[in-house]
Order: structure tokens, then sequence, then C-alpha cells
């Protein structure tokens, strides 16, 4: 079978979770291995890769809470739309009147789904504010969430509470520091590129110094986790850019560096104007990966979560790189799906998950702001099947 894929027939975007089943089975680290060779012709290097933060993984996997969960909250605003994305929201100009009825809904749903974590005993065990970008909001805003969620939830027991704030253009001290008055020191800052004429293409209203200032300020306003995510391929970038961007980024010595490969989403702007754009090869780009995967290793930082996207260049992958303790669990708990994750606001998926028989289920809430708005009730409806669930 001749497939020069790296990870060769394998279609799936947990490759991780694979390798955690073969070791659960009590397979050799050899024997798992020869799997991903065998099943699906993968290069030896990747299978390696998935067994080693597979092995990273399963401290955590098996140390979860008893009845534990985890909270997603969707904010779905940006300032504007990169090129590269295909998140429904189109800006926060055309949106941010619906800032306000949104969080003021966002909070009817946490009230809802908090009555009824509370009736089945469940434990909050992390919870992850993501997008968008969540810190589109304004800092009244933001309180009003947080407050929100620490009034209704129990968090006493929480192992981590993530914002991300992404672009820089959205960060400032007043929202940093609403967000650490509530203890939480766990922040994504995410350059995608540290060359201003790649930040320019990707549509980006921000520069490689805007990023460099965000990352002080977040330090003075008493962030002790930051994590940063990169693109390897972004049209235009080559491989000395890309290097360029790692090296920057690793002199502001973020615990997490995520490197993303770039993958062609169908709704982008990329993708509705391919011909105007230079793409990255496939080899360049398994270049740039590579690269980064020894830069981490000289800077001390490990692998520890991992999966693929559709129509990512090179048939690659995204990699989370931590030093050491400082692995983010909800990432982990998400993309192995080792734990119910409770998403609250528009876009959010739930997805629930039956520990002993690891079946999966999944409630969907809708994507669009606006029919969040309008149907609320109807999602909070959805969340009933929640009641009574044994996780
Ligand atoms: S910041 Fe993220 S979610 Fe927002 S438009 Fe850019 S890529 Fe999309």
């Amino acid at each position: 079978m001749i497939n020069n894929s790296p990870w060769g027939i394998l279609t799936g975007i947990r490759p991780v979770k694979i390798a955690a089943k073969l070791i659960n089975e009590g397979k050799t680290d050899e024997e798992t291995v020869k799997y991903f060779m065998d099943t699906y012709n993968a290069s030896e290097k990747k299978a390696r890769l998935a067994l080693r933060i597979a092995k990273t993984e399963k401290p955590f996997a098996d140390n979860l809470y008893e009845n534990g969960v985890s909270l997603y909250i969707g904010i779905p605003f940006c300032p504007s739309r990169c090129l590269y994305c295909s998140f429904v929201t189109n800006g926060a100009g055309k949106n941010s009147k619906l800032m306000e009825p949104y969080i003021k809904c966002l909070k009817k749903e946490i009230k809802y789904v908090s009555e009824i974590l509370k009736s089945n005993q469940n434990v909050i065990e992390t919870v992850y504010i993501g997008g968008g970008t969540p810190t589109t909001l304004s800092a009244s805003l933001l309180n009003e969430l947080l407050e929100g969620l620490y009034t209704e939830f129990d968090l006493s027991r929480i192992k981590e509470f993530t914002v991300e704030a992404g672009r820089p253009d959205t960060i400032d001290e007043e929202k940093l520091n609403v967000i650490r008055s509530f203890g939480i020191d766990r922040i994504s800052i995410n350059p995608q590129s540290m060359n201003d004429e790649i930040l320019k293409i990707a549509g980006r209203p921000h520069t490689a110094q805007d990023i460099r200032e965000a990352v002080k300020l977040a330090r003075k306003c008493g962030f002790k986790f930051i994590n940063m995510d990169v693109i390897a391929g972004l049209p235009g970038e080559t491989l000395e850019m890309f290097k360029n961007t790692i090296s920057e980024v690793e002199k502001l010595s973020p615990e997490n560096t995520t490197v993303h490969t770039m993958s062609i989403k169908r709704s982008s702007r990329l993708n509705e104007n391919l011909e105007k754009y230079t793409l990255t090869d496939d080899e360049t780009t398994g270049n740039m990966v590579e690269f980064a995967a020894e830069y981490m290793d000289k800077c001390g930082k490990h692998p520890y979560y991992l999966y693929r996207q559709k129509n990512m260049l090179g048939n690659l992958e995204n990699v989370g790189y931590a030093k050491d303790g400082f692995d983010s669990l909800y990432n982990i708990y998400i993309m192995e799906e080792i734990q119910t994750i409770i998403s609250l606001g528009s876009g959010g998926v739930t997805k629930t998950v039956d520990k002993e028989t690891d079946r999966i289920e999944r409630i969907f809430n809708v994507k669009e702001p606006k029919d969040y708005i309008e149907r609320l009730d109807e999602m909070l409806k959805r969340k009933d099947v929640l009641r009574g669930l044994k996780l």
C-alpha cells in the first residue's frame, strides 16, 4: 500500500484516542506503534507521537472527578473575521448590539443548567470561555458573565478556568483585571504569526508588537498561564518566516504553545478566493511542523494534546505543547472525549460521555447568536436530557 501521507489512511481527528485505547487494553509501546503503521500505514514518527501524547494524558484521564463535568461557554463575537476562519459571526460591528441581549440569555442558560447539575450532584472540573473572542465583550459584560457563572455554579473544586483572549486588538487592562478579579489566571493570546506582512494577509488587524505588549500586560495583571496559538502554513509565510514566528513567540515564554496546521475551511474567505493566495506546499508545511516540534523540545515543552481537522495542508495535525505542570486539562478532556462537556451559548455542542459504555450523545445549540436569543427557551428545553444523567 503506497501512501505518503504522514498519518497514512487514518482519517479520524483523534489519533491519540486510538493509542489510549490500545494502552488501556494492555498493548506494549511497540505493539501500539506497529498497529498504527500496519493498520493505517501511518509513519513511525506520527505513531510514536500519538503514543507519547496518550501516555502523557493517561494520568489526567485516570484522575477525573467522579461525576465530574466541564463547562464550555461560547462567546460568538470577534472584532472582524480572519481570512481562514469559517466562524459564523461576521465581526462585532454588525453584532455588537446583540452582545447585551446575548449575555442576558446566556445567564439564563447558566442558571437553568446549574440547577440541573446541582440536582445531579455533578462536580465542575474545568471551565473554558471560548469563541469567537470572549474579550470582544466590554469589561462590564465580561464582569456580568463571570459573576453569573460564579453565582450560579459551585466552582469551588475547579482545577482550571481559562478565558480565551485571542486577538490582542480586544485586550486591555480593564478587561484583564476583571478576569483576574475572579481569580482566573489562565488566558490565551494568539499571534498565529509574528510577521506583520503575514498578519495583514491573514486579515488580523494587529502587529507582532501588539502581541508582545498584550503578553506583557497580561503578566503585569498576574496571569500565570498563557497559551499562544500559531499556524503553520499561513498563505505567504515561508519556512524562514515561520521559524521567526516560533522563536519570537518563545521569547515571550508562554506556558503553552499550540501549533496548528493551516486547514482550508469550506466557508472561509480564503476558500472563496483561493486563486488570490499562495498556499504553502505540503512539504514546507511538514518542515514547519517538524521545526516547531524540535524547537519546543529545546524550550522544555512536551506535546500534550493533538487533533486533526479536515483539509489540513500536508494531512498533518495540530499539537499543543506545554511546560511541565502546565498541560491544559480542558483540551485533553475535549479532544479525547473522556468527560462530559456541557456547552452553553450559541454554537455550543454539549457532549455527554457515558464512561461505562463510552457512548457519546450530543446536544446542539443553534449557531447564530440572533437565533440563540430568539430560541432560548428551546435551547433550555434541549438541556433537559441532562437531568438525572449518570456520568
Ligand atoms: S479571532 Fe478566531 S474566531 Fe475570530 S475570526 Fe479570527 S480565527 Fe475566527
